[in-house]
């Protein structure tokens, strides 16, 4: 039986007026104390710049879980852990003060010494405050000390391996717990149990049987508030390197010996180093780019990408990704893996399409019926379903089929109220279960891939905007699949045909 309960700790957040640390962090935190998953013994220090003192900040906290959690009359209670310091993260007396702060919370509430440090500030940052932290003496610690980062780690590999040797300096790789949070996701877990927990689809799950692997992440928002990061990033690092390389590596690994941290991790970087590297001459080959024009969505005039705030009127940057992965391992050999990820979409969905092959003979395409392929969908969000696409008869027909699904939907559950990726996330750090977070080896594998497509689109300029705000994206993402003789399930359903 795992314990859902947290020892003793002390949760420092670097960030605390944020807006992870709001929308997220707090109502998260807060639904793990209702549930009884937080120690009795726990006390928050949160660190920023803008608030005055532990008042304001219990203010700002209780008024973030009114806004985004769901407060409960305890909030008043949960609210007495919370402290406060204004901090300058290069500043060395800030730490020093800090520390105090710290070794006075750690005795008030015999916190045994147990750190966590939460960093949710811009990613600049990283380094310096794991630096101070272990310089400053905040590492120093009977208890266990760990660190939760952010996302985007890196900007390449080699600034990715600059910082990694940075926080390594003050914290083990064991301590490091670097956040992807489509890993907290409901659905993105379930796709280990789905695999390893039923007879029918493992002896099914490799080349023999599946002929393409689809992974959609869509959103229908622009790039908001968001220009001066993204329009640095684009969605290639933003959403590729990351959530997209994961679930393709949690869909492609074999069974682990054990559903252990490290069983678990070692099998999905042997799919990333499996996956085919691409040549610099084969990026357009592989990878389409696209950024978003002005367009309409649910009947509202948008604007396109380079007409947004913060960004440049001639931006190179990518809203749109869609790549061709291959995995050269005995399961997956000839399959190919599409991805696909892109803002302003014409719908909000992160879902993954199995595609079983055809059966060797169609017994009833003589009689006019049309046999789809077996389908397994698994819609990560907003929906959380997984479907099952079949072939079945026609009612009242002699030898017609129909494609009918079998549903499974979260959604239809009495009561049932799924947790918030944050709030799994947040849990697994308290346990110290780092299964769902990112290994540095599969940060560096990874971005060594996307490395190669980067440099080439950005000595490229792109034939931008490329894309109607509200589509499906470029044409030429459609056409990377045609060539297959595929085309991107999750579009032929909204658009009402087949392929
Ligand atoms: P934000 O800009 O809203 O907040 C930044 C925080 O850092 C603020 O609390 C600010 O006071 C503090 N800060 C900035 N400079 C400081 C300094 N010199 N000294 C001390 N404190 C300082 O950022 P955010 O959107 O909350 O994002 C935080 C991190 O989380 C980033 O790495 C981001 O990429 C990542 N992230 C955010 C989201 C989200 O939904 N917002 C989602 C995924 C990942």
């Amino acid at each position: 039986m795992i314990e859902n309960k947290a020892p003793a700790s002390l949760i420092l957040l670097f960030g605390a007026t944020g807006d992870l640390a709001k929308r997220k962090l707090y109502p998260s935190l807060f639904s793990l104390y209702e549930k009884g998953w937080l120690s009795n013994r726990f006390a928050v220090v949160g660190v920023a710049r803008r608030l005055k003192g532990d008042e304001d900040f219990r203010h700002w906290v209780k008024d973030s879980i009114r806004t985004f959690g769901k407060p409960s009359a305890r909030l008043e209670e949960f609210i007495s852990h919370f402290y406060y310091q204004s901090h300058d993260v290069s500043d060395s007396s800030s730490y020093i003060q800090l520390k105090k702060l710290v070794d006075r919370l750690d005795e008030t509430y015999s916190l045994e010494g147990n750190r966590v440090f939460y960093l949710a500030m811009s990613p600049e940052f990283f380094g310096t405050v794991a630096t101070h932290l272990k310089e400053d003496g905040l590492t120093e610690t009977k208890g266990f000390k760990r660190l939760v980062i952010e996302k985007p780690f890196g900007h390449d590999l080699q600034s990715a391996i600059k910082l990694n040797n940075q926080i390594r300096k003050a914290f083990l790789e064991e301590e490091i717990y670097r956040i992807d949070h489509y890993l907290g996701k409901e659905m993105v877990q379930n796709i280990e149990v789905i695999r390893f927990a039923n007879a029918i689809f493992e002896p099914l799950w490799n080349n023999r049987y599946i002929s393409n692997i689809q992974v959609t992440s869509s959103e229908i928002l622009g790039v908001e508030d968001r220009a001066r990061y993204y329009d640095k990033n684009g969605a290639l690092r933003d959403m590729v390197q990351n959530h997209m390389m994961q679930i393709v590596s949690l869909l492609a690994m074999e069974p682990p010996i054990r559903l252990t941290t490290d069983e678990i991790r070692s099998e999905k970087v042997k799919v990333l180093r499996a996956l085919r590297k691409i040549k610099p001459e084969e990026v357009h080959r592989f990878f389409v780019r696209g950024q978003y024009d002005k367009g309409r969505i649910n009947g509202k005039e948008v604007p396109a990408y380079r007409d947004e705030l913060n960004v440049a009127p001639d931006s190179n940057t990518e809203t749109f990704v869609a790549g061709k992965l291959l995995i050269d391992n005995f399961r997956w050999a000839g399959v190919p893996f599409y991805i696909r990820t892109g803002k302003r979409m014409r719908k909000k969905s992160t879902e993954i399409v199995v595609q079983f092959k055809d059966i060797p003979m169609n017994l009833y395409y003589k009689n006019g019926s049309h046999l789809n392929p077996n389908l397994l969908v698994i819609n990560v969000q907003p929906e959380e379903e997984i479907t099952l696409h079949l072939n079945v008869k026609k009612t009242g027909k002699i030898m017609e089929t129909t494609p009918i699904k079998l549903n499974f939907s979260t959604r239809n559950i009495d009561g049932m109220n799924t947790p918030e990726a944050y709030e799994t996330l947040l849990s697994d750090c308290l346990r110290g279960d780092a299964t769902n977070f990112t290994h540095w080896d599969e940060v560096a594998l990874s971005w060594k891939f996307i490395d190669t497509i980067s440099k080439v689109w950005e000595k490229e300029k792109g034939e931008f905007p490329n894309y109607e705000a509200g589509s499906t994206g470029p044409k030429a993402s459609d056409e990377l699949l045609a060539k297959d003789g595929f085309c991107w399930w999750s579009d032929t359903e909204l658009n009402g045909k087949n392929c």
